[in-house]
């Protein structure tokens, strides 16, 4: 039997209640630095609430100005650390049995990649909780697809078959290492242009976590998806042709059925259409039900990027009033018993506070 709940019990939880009760889709907006600086920054203000305000470049008054909310704004001289530390506590969730999605959304070359090479860092950290917690070698397995992605659905069980995916345990940080390689190649698998070929495929790491909990015996199983998505852009007919274009309109395809999930999501509808995009199956588990979901909307600074920005904004202000209700973990109901008995206690405190 594996067990490694001991050492996550401590500080567990409290990050996991107040998460639960506010919902569970957190969105978060990062700006890459200017690439280009005799071009015209678009971003005027950039609050520690998470606000941002954006400029119309040619209604540069007060009505060009626009308001954005989100769960926190990352500006242009954000570290890789600060991303890292602020992620973190969504991460560790995973070790409680919760499914997390990180996902990264904008257009090609406002910085999607540059945030997801934290993932890296999320699994060797994942995988270091794992290995001090309990010297058991057999714990942690990762799963990782690159490349365009081809998703099969598997009718009988429900679950999903990813034909190019590649299962691979992970013991050690060079594992890690050498996997995540594995796929930024595989990635460029088939084109000399890797830029081209990134910004129409998504890139999908992900980790399955296997445990048992010692007190109870309780089975955890969870998974954590690190998405990197194809650039949002809107691509010209003109531009693409033959495979080009169809890899294109799949891809914008799969973009947009991601939209209507968020949108139905929003709107609470009975129905959710997961089964219009591959994409939005593979997701299926993170972004409805018991899961726990945080986007990264990427914008970059530049003027005639302003187009661009604006429909990242827009969509991610959508995907931010999703409400999916409380995040539930992978486990048996005593564990659920006493998360309730927690969200009491936590109640309590809180009324005694105001
Ligand atoms: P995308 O994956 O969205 O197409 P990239 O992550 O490849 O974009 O970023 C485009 C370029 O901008 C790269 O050269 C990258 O190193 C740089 N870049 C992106 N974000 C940042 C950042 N926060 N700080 C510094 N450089 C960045
Ligand atoms: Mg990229």
């Amino acid at each position: 039997a594996l067990g490694y709940h001991k050492v996550v019990k401590e500080n567990r939880n409290l990050y996991n209640i107040v998460q639960d009760l506010k919902g569970n889709i957190r969105v978060y907006c990062r700006i890459r630095p200017p690439l280009n600086t005799s071009v015209q920054n678009i971003i005027d203000f950039i609050g520690s609430d998470g606000s941002l305000v954006v400029i119309d470049p040619l209604k540069p008054q007060k009505d060009g100005k626009k308001l954005f909310q989100f769960n926190r704004v990352f500006g242009p001289t954000s570290t890789q650390d600060e991303v890292f530390r602020d992620t973190q506590p969504l991460i560790r969730s995973v070790m409680d049995g919760y499914n997390v999605c990180i996902f990264a959304y904008g257009q090609t070359g406002s910085g999607k990649t540059h945030t997801m090479r934290t993932s890296s860092e999320f699994v060797i950290w994942l995988l270091m909780i794992f290995s001090n917690s309990l010297p058991k070698e057999r714990i942690l397995s990762s799963s990782l697809t690159m490349d365009t992605l081809e998703i099969r659905s598997c009718v009988s069980d429900d679950s999903l078959v990813l034909p190019d995916a590649t299962l691979r345990e992970v013991k050690s940080t060079i594992d890690v290492i050498n996997l995540m390689k594995l796929g930024e190649v595989n990635r460029a698998v088939g084109s000399t242009a890797i830029n081209i070929r990134s910004s129409r495929s998504h890139s999908v790491l992900t980790v399955h976590v296997q445990g048992e909990d010692v007190t109870g015996g309780n089975i955890l199983r969870s998974c954590l998806h690190l998405v990197d998505l194809a650039g949002s852009e809107r691509v010209d007919k003109s531009e693409v042709s033959g495979d080009g274009l169809k890899e294109a309109q799949y891809i914008n395809k799969s973009l947009s059925c991601l939209g209507d999930v968020i949108t139905a999501l929003a709107q609470k509808n009975s129905h959710i259409p997961y089964r219009n995009s591959k994409l939005t199956l593979l997701l299926q588990n993170s972004l409805g039900g018991n899961a726990k979901t945080l986007m990264f909307a990427h914008v970059s600074p530049e003027g005639d990027s302003f187009g661009e920005t604006m429909g990242t904004l827009k969509f991610a202000q959508r995907v931010s009033t999703v409400e999916l209700g409380a995040a539930r973990a992978n486990k048996e109901s005593t564990e659920v018993l006493e998360l309730k008995a927690q969200i009491e206690s936590l109640k309590r405190a809180l009324a005694y506070k105001e």
